[in-house]
């Protein structure tokens, strides 16, 4: 036998038994932890064929990106879901396109998609994005302001908050990188008992997701490897 064939079912198919063994190592249900596959760069054609092994919501952080995929897999029906740093002013594609934002990070944007989703007579999951890192060219609320951020967000009821993403930090120690994915189940953990209901913790990329799975992942976010290198 030789190696597996390099195609996106093979690297589909590791992905998901590897997402399965963390969560078997961590003693958690593998239907517990679900995988998002991230297109960004990848053109329509290449998300055409995931489509084709079953996979129907993809993750993009570019709206121009957004607009072009949707505008060519039109006849397929697929879920789009915004992880990028989202300007306002790209709000009414976003209301018009996205099924779901995780990358809610500021009262401004709220009241812009509040706006925009309104007049598309549409809501949508949104999950805040908290920036557990330090580096500067991390996005995501600050963690002290997560309480009085989640108490607005009820004033918009076309964003219905389901949870919270982050990025960790990027680092050869395990530790630093657990310690954010611990720092917003924690955050997660503290809003709950003020009664805001955030089942989801969207957490984990390919070259950290079985940390974030072993610190309560409900979703991890896969680019490099089911797509390949960008
Ligand atoms: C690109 C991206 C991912 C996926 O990253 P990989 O390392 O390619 O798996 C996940 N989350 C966000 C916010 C991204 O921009």
């Amino acid at each position: 036998m030789g190696e597996p064939a390099d195609t996106l079912a093979a690297r589909w198919a590791a992905v998901r038994r590897r997402v399965d063994e963390a969560c078997r190592a961590a003693g958690r249900d593998p239907a517990g932890v679900a995988v998002l596959p991230v297109s960004k760069t990848f053109g329509p054609e290449v998300v055409r064929e995931a489509a084709a092994l079953g996979l129907n919501r993809f993750g993009e952080n570019k709206v121009q990106e957004l607009r072009e995929k949707t505008a060519a897999l039109a006849d397929l029906a697929l879920e789009w879901v915004l992880i990028g740093h989202l300007q306002t002013n790209k709000a009414r594609d976003v209301a018009r396109l996205a099924s779901e934002v995780q990358s809610l990070d500021r009262l401004e944007l709220a009241e812009a998609l509040h706006r925009r989703l309104q007049a598309e007579h549409r809501a949508i999951d949104v999950l805040v994005q908290v920036k557990t890192s330090p580096e500067e060219s991390k996005h995501g609320l600050p963690p002290e302001q997560l309480p009085a951020f989640l108490d607005r967000l009820r004033d918009y009821p076309t964003l219905r908050v389901r949870g919270l993403m982050t990025l960790a930090v990027q680092s050869e120690d395990p530790a630093a990188v657990r310690a954010c994915f611990r720092q917003l189940r924690e955050l997660r953990d503290a809003a709950t008992a003020a009664g805001h209901d955030l089942p989801r913790l969207s957490m984990g990329m390919s070259g950290d997701f079985p940390l974030a799975i072993a610190e309560g992942a409900t979703e991890v976010r896969i680019g490099t490897a089911i797509f390949g290198h960008r």
